[in-house]
């Protein structure tokens, strides 16, 4: 399985939301509270102390037909073929600005 990549501020942002709904919720039974808070807060530090991957935001973009073929959405270039499973068909990532031909536009 390759490997999937999460945003370190989200996970860290759920632990301490998560410890903070600890002391808030079990004030009245603090022994069950502090150990799930002490839990937590491993899991906290393991994720703050991981070194940052290198990782790039994907680009997304889509080819767009034009009068003598296709050019990428997002950087105006011509598309390329190549022969996939015995067929010409579009490059499945744009080779000059590296968007991932998907059809998404939030890149
Ligand atoms: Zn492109």
């Amino acid at each position: 399985m390759a490997d999937e990549y999460i945003c370190k501020q989200d996970a860290v942002d759920y632990c301490k939301a998560l410890m903070n709904a600890e002391l808030v919720q079990h004030t009245d039974d603090w022994g069950y509270g502090k150990e799930r808070y002490n839990q937590t807060e491993v899991i906290l530090n393991f994720i703050e102390n991981r070194q940052p991957a290198d990782v790039a935001p994907v680009a997304h973009s889509r080819w767009i037909k034009t009068a003598d073929g296709a050019e990428c959405e997002k950087c105006g270039r011509e598309a390329v073929y190549q022969i996939i499973d015995d067929h010409w068909q579009y490059e499945p990532f744009c080779p000059h600005c590296g968007a991932k031909m998907d059809g998404g536009k939030n890149g």
